[in-house]
């Protein structure tokens, strides 16, 4: 079976020609082949209904009394609405010029009277194969664009979906700061840079004092609230782009400070200890003060090639072991 073998319903033809007998022999000939056809022997009664029904092809004769097939045409082919009609021109004037002229108009075929009814037909059906084609190819353009956009968008979400995965597998979900993970990756990456830029890397490890009194005293929802609290006061008071603040576990917090020496590092501490004074969250329970403070060990190292970073982290442990032993809420510094 061919494609387009069976016929649109709404499918329709359009004569139009001044000549009844004309018009009527084309009319009965194609009615007569299965086409819904429609005559009208006016061009400009035509141009005033076509907007409203819209004809899949026009069949034009040229010599018409009131306006001609060559105007008809020009009107139908600058008017966006019926532009894309086919026009097969039926005339008597077998001239050249008028063939090019029909062309010229946007026609896309031309017959001549008298005409044979075997090449009329198969003009006609030419054209209405090619029309269907053109709106089975917009179709499927159509159709192909919107997946398009919904593969776009398909592809939007996901993408989004994985950086909110990618941010909330390195962001501890109670502080906000960056968890343990992101630390490790970043103290590592950090490590292996200066080792061969040969500059200081310095860290700051820093752990509530009494904060298990502090649960105690005050339940583990405003535990949590002073653990938020702390970090972003932590978080505040480091400001270079590579500095990395984390949460390592509990109530220990490390600050990761690249391209720091240990003065550098003394000075972020102090600040932060500053900081937290004024903050003055009450600890009644603390046997070092009046209000919640942290004690901080403060170590700094030119990587060595080759090394890991976990030589610096014993010497900040050690160093925040140091400040606990030696009384809490102070800093003990080792580098
Ligand atoms: P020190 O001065 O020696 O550091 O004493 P500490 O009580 O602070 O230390 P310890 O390690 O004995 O207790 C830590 C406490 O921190 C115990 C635990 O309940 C509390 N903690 C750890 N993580 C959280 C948390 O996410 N939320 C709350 N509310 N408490 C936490
Ligand atoms: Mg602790
Ligand atoms: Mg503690």
């Amino acid at each position: 079976m061919q494609p387009f073998e069976v016929r649109p319903k709404d499918e329709y033809i359009l004569v139009i020609d001044d000549t009844p007998p004309n018009l009527h022999l084309l009319i009965a000939m194609l009615t007569r082949r299965g086409y819904a056809t429609r005559g009208v022997s006016d061009g400009l009664v035509a141009l005033s209904e076509i907007p409203t029904n819209i004809p899949d092809l026009v069949l034009l004769d040229i010599n018409m009394p009131s306006i001609d097939g060559f105007e008809v045409c020009q009107q139908l082919k600058a008017n966006e609405l019926t532009r894309e009609i086919p026009v097969i021109f039926i005339s008597a004037r077998d001239e050249v010029i008028d063939k090019v002229q029909a062309f010229e108009m946007g026609g896309v075929d031309y017959i001549t009277k008298p005409f044979q009814i075997a090449e009329v037909l198969a003009r006609i059906e030419n054209q209405l194969t090619l029309q269907r084609l053109k709106r089975k190819l917009q179709e499927q353009n159509e159709q192909l664009k919107q997946e398009i956009n919904q593969r776009i968008i398909a592809e939007t979400m996901l993408q989004e979906a994985n950086e909110k995965l990618g941010r909330l597998v390195n962001i501890d979900g109670l502080t906000q700061l960056a968890n343990r993970r992101c630390f490790d990756q970043y103290l590592e990456q950090e490590w292996q840079r200066l080792a061969r830029e040969q500059m200081p890397l310095s860290l700051i490890m820093c752990d509530i004092d009494f904060f298990k009194n502090y649960n105690d005293t005050y339940g583990h929802i405003a535990g949590d609230d002073c653990l938020r609290k702390v970090s972003f006061l932590i978080k505040q008071s480091v400001h270079r782009p590579a500095d990395l603040t984390a949460r390592y576990g509990g109530e220990e917090f490390v600050i990761v400070l690249p391209n720091t020496d240990i003065e550098g590092a003394i000075a972020i501490a102090e600040v932060i200890r500053e900081q937290l004074l004024k903050l003055a969250l009450p600890h009644d329970d603390s046997k070092v003060s009046e209000f919640v403070t942290l004690s901080m060990g403060i170590t700094s190292i030119i990587p060595i090639v080759d090394s890991q970073p976990s030589v610096l982290l014993t010497s900040a442990d050690y160093a925040l072991y140091q400040a606990k032993e030696l009384g809490r809420n102070q800093t003990y510094t080792i580098g």
